[in-house]
């Protein structure tokens, strides 16, 4: 298991083309690296809805009959990484059901702050939830909405969730694409010939053979049916929120992200943090694949040059099978393995997107260095990771993140390094457009622009950052008393 925040879900629809599941089983290929637990295509051909949905990687979970069970020309499809709710395949995407507006199909990528209240409210009064999962909720409330008609329904419904979605929803005639109004994660739009895309990342674009249109934006609705694509923005507006991490790590380089391409934005970091952080060295050496675009960046504007000094093995799969404790010592190596030709007797410069536990990346320095470089530095494109997530990333406890509990001395000894370096916060809104006032740097602040509910656990996490001796935090600190200094901007 490499050391980094854990991807969320990518989500897919189409509209008017006769090989929509099809097309979608494509795009969801294109967005595997969003969620790998399971997989679920929603087809519809004007008259019922039908979904197919299953543990794995996509391609474990469809097979030609599964595809050919799901005829029409409207499909919508979901990766599922499971940010809320458990590992089963009764959470995965999307979540169908059939209620008196009609038949609804959901595909959600984010975290719903409130669902737990909502939740609560829904069974005091009699829903009866089949899932662990916070989209659930947006279905019973739908289903139970007296609005008349299903896209004021469905506005009904998201009016009360609160927190980062980007939904993807279909009912028997129509597609619906939907981004929270704060637009924490990236939903774009394309066209395929006369048929409409909405999707997570443009690299589903690519390879279905669609262009890209414009993202659906923050607050947006999209409905998109046979009379054509109706937008409108029926919530109140909030301040943006992107989440700057898909540009440090989630989102694929050749994508294009909140408007941006996806590998300019990494290169640039690269750039910025070699400015910020030069040291006289030979080469600069990615972490692979997630330094690679850093890299390139960094020995543009540091004019060293970079090689290729790690190698990584692409078919480690979660088939992999971990020997006895007594050869174990593979350690990392079974992910990377180090170039001695490139290495040894030099002054290298590790380049890498993200540090959250330290643990690979101390593997990583060790073994270059056993590969014989004479020094090590370490340079990271984003600042120190200092708090949790709540909307829609896994994130370890705070306790676990090196960079919450230990000082840049200390994380240097630990990953035994010559030097450690992070890219600053304005280095990293600066490389993006709009920076601060348009993205979410909570992991990097502990500012977070939406409030969650009280929930102890999510207190205890940000108490450690709040506390200037994390270990006595949690056992110490009233959780009212730490609930009142938490910063939600
Ligand atoms: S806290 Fe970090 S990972 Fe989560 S939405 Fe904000 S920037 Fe993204």
């Amino acid at each position: 298991m490499l050391d980094k925040f854990r991807e969320e879900c990518g989500v897919f629809g189409i509209f008017g083309h006769p090989e929509a599941s099809n097309l979608t089983y494509l795009g969801l290929y294109a967005l595997q690296h969003r969620g790998q637990e399971s997989a679920g295509i929603a087809a519809s051909d004007g008259t019922s809805v039908r979904h197919h949905k299953a543990m794995g990687y996509v391609n474990e979970a469809f097979d030609s009959d599964a595809l050919a069970k799901l005829p029409g020309s409207l499909a919508i499809g979901h990766v599922r990484y499971s940010t809320a709710g458990e590992s089963l395949v009764a959470n995965a995407h999307p979540i169908v059901v059939d209620s008196v507006h009609g038949q609804l199909a959901v595909c959600h990528n984010g975290n719903l702050v409130n669902a737990g209240e909502l939740r609560d409210a829904l069974v005091r009064t009699g829903a009866i939830f089949q899932t662990s999962s916070d989209t659930e909720v947006v279905v019973h409330l739908f289903a139970r909405s007296r609005e008349e008609g299903v896209e004021t329904a469905v506005v009904d419904a998201i009016s009360q969730v609160r927190g980062a979605f980007s939904f993807v929803m279909m009912t028997r005639d129509r597609v619906i694409g939907v981004r929270d109004p704060h637009g924490f994660r990236p939903l774009a739009l394309g066209r395929l010939g006369d048929a409409w895309v909405v999707c997570s990342e443009t690299c589903a674009l690519d390879l279905i053979g669609a262009t890209y249109v414009r993202d659906v934006e923050p607050g947006e609705l999209v409905i998109i049916s046979k009379a054509g694509l109706k937008s409108i923005k029926p919530f109140a507006p909030a301040r943006q929120s992107q989440c700057i991490f898909e540009h440090v790590y989630f989102s694929r380089p050749d994508s294009y992200v909140f408007g941006e391409s996806v590998n300019e934005v990494r290169t640039q970091l690269g750039r910025a943090l070699a400015r910020e952080a030069s040291v006289e060295a030979d080469v600069i050496v990615p972490i692979p694949d997630s330094g690679v675009c850093a890299a390139i960046g960094y020995a543009e504007a540091s004019d060293i040059p970079m090689r290729m000094g790690l190698i990584r093995n692409h078919y480690v799969g979660r088939t992999f099978i971990e020997p006895q404790q007594s050869i174990r010592h593979f350690g990392v190596r079974v992910k990377l393995n180090p170039v001695r030709s490139i290495l040894e007797g030099q002054r290298v410069v590790l380049v890498d997107d993200s540090i959250v536990r330290g643990t690979t990346s101390r593997k990583i320095v060790r073994m270059v260095r056993g590969a014989g470089a004479r020094e090590v530095h370490m340079r990271i494109s984003c600042p120190p990771t200092l708090s949790p997530c709540f909307y829609g990333v896994d994130t370890p406890r705070r306790s676990e993140l090196i960079a919450a509990t230990h000082t840049l001395e200390e994380i240097r000894k630990y990953l035994d390094a010559d030097s450690v370096a992070y890219l600053s916060l304005d280095g990293l809104t600066d490389a993006v457009r709009g920076g601060k006032s348009k993205y979410c740097t909570s992991c990097y602040t502990g500012v977070y622009p939406v409030a969650f509910p009280r929930d102890e656990a999510a207190y205890l996490q940000l108490a450690l950052k709040l506390n200037p001796e994390p270990a006595k935090a949690e056992t110490s600190a009233p959780i009212a008393d730490l609930a009142k200094q938490i910063v939600v901007g």
